[in-house]
């Protein structure tokens, strides 16, 4: 039944011009920008960290894939979308990070929504770092757990939280490893040890670690020392430094049997992409072969920060923090103009009054294109 409206009701969605005004007058408002094929920009806003995304071997790799398995996988892991390719890539992953088992999702994101879902629920208590990425906060809300938020980095805050939690409680502390917007590192091995002295698992989302951190790029876990250790589940991300896409769950073999059972994006999500799985694992090859890729995008990182006076990277990624909005906007814009794409990064994705530049470091660049992308981000922060 459709009835005529009355004059007391509005249009549904008229409350959404009030909210695009707000955002206007914040300097918030977001637009897609189209990406030209052949670009000569030098890109440094995505997150395609060791250059792989365009190497001939993982594109070859994913072709090679596509033509075997077909375009789409046709539906979830446990239908019909699990191939060879899917358990080559997790044997291949779990491997390259020390990790006892893998397990592929359709991305970062399912990944941490099914990873944190399947080992807290009601009655469990997550103790999470008020900087994790959005997906890890989804994760937080969905879960039903208990959830308490500390303070960036802080694992004596942790240490009380887990303290004070009801005997036999269980408990999960859940960190980014690089936090995407700072690029700082987590401080893993002191949260390990509050974790286990207090009986608590630990969940590590490693998306901007694995690649840039650790030997050939194992990740931030491996580089503490924590590879395979019992009770850390790290996720990733094959969208970064794997230059593809999808995501993938690592932990001791029980936990990976545990998400196939129960985590709900596995199982009712379809499976990644044939090409997909085929690029990443054509990229984890490339990067065995090529494990200076890994220190290199760490040392231009490095370069770039020190040029333009910014805090010195652990990761990959250097921030420079401008402050208002517009101006952050302002800045990168001006980049982009003189043809180098950078990341900005407005609130809610940081802090009130901490808008930024996000540089992102590529191994593949040249001595040139690093020089070049100092020279028109320095010129273009002296202007805003
Ligand atoms: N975790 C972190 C820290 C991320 O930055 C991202 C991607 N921005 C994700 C998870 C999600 O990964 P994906 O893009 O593969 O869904």
């Amino acid at each position: 039944m459709h009835g005529s409206p009355t004059m007391s009701v509005s249009p549904p969605f008229d409350w959404l011009q009030e909210r695009a005004a707000e955002r206007t007058a914040a300097g918030l408002r977001r637009a897609l920008r189209p990406r030209q094929a052949g670009s000569s920009l030098l890109d440094l806003a995505g997150n395609d960290y060791l250059g792989l995304s365009r190497h001939p071997d993982v594109i070859e790799a994913g072709i090679s894939a596509l033509r075997t398995w077909g375009a789409g996988s046709t539906g979830s892991r446990l239908v019909t979308g699990s191939t060879e390719l899917h358990q080559e890539l997790e044997t291949a992953l779990a491997a390259h990070t020390g990790a006892e088992a893998a397990l592929v999702f359709s991305s970062g994101y399912t990944a941490n929504l099914g990873a944190l879902t399947a080992i807290a629920g009601p009655g469990t208590l997550v103790v999470s770092d008020e900087r994790n990425h959005a997906s890890i906060v989804d994760a937080c809300r969905l879960s039903r757990a208990e959830i308490v938020i500390t303070a960036h980095a802080d694992p004596e805050a942790v240490e009380k939280v887990l303290a004070a939690r009801p005997a036999g409680m269980r408990a999960v502390v859940v960190t980014d490893s690089v936090f995407s917007a700072d690029g700082d590192l987590a401080p893993l091995a002191e949260l390990s040890e509050v974790a286990l002295r207090s009986g608590a698992a630990m969940l590590v989302d490693e998306a901007h670690a694995l690649g840039a951190i650790g030997v050939a790029g194992a990740g931030a876990v491996s580089a503490a020392g924590l590879a395979g250790a019992p009770h850390i589940v790290s996720t990733i991300t094959l969208s970064k430094a794997l230059g593809s896409q999808g995501g993938a769950v690592l932990g001791p073999a029980p936990v990976v049997a545990h998400l196939i059972d129960s985590a709900r994006s596995f199982i009712f999500d379809t499976a990644l992409a044939p090409a997909s799985v085929g690029s990443a694992l054509g990229a984890l090859g490339v990067l065995q072969r090529e494990p200076w890729r890994a220190t290199r995008v760490r040392e231009i990182a490095s370069r770039i920060a020190s040029a333009l006076g910014a805090p010195a990277p652990a990761s990959a990624v250097v921030s420079i923090v401008i402050g208002q909005p517009d101006r952050a906007f302002a800045a990168a814009a001006a980049c982009e103009r003189d043809g180098v794409l950078v990341g900005c990064f407005r609130p809610p994705s940081v802090p009130e009054d901490t808008s930024r530049l996000r540089v992102a470091a590529r191994a593949d660049l040249t001595d040139t294109q690093v020089q070049r992308a100092i020279t028109v981000i320095s010129a273009a922060i002296a202007r805003c």
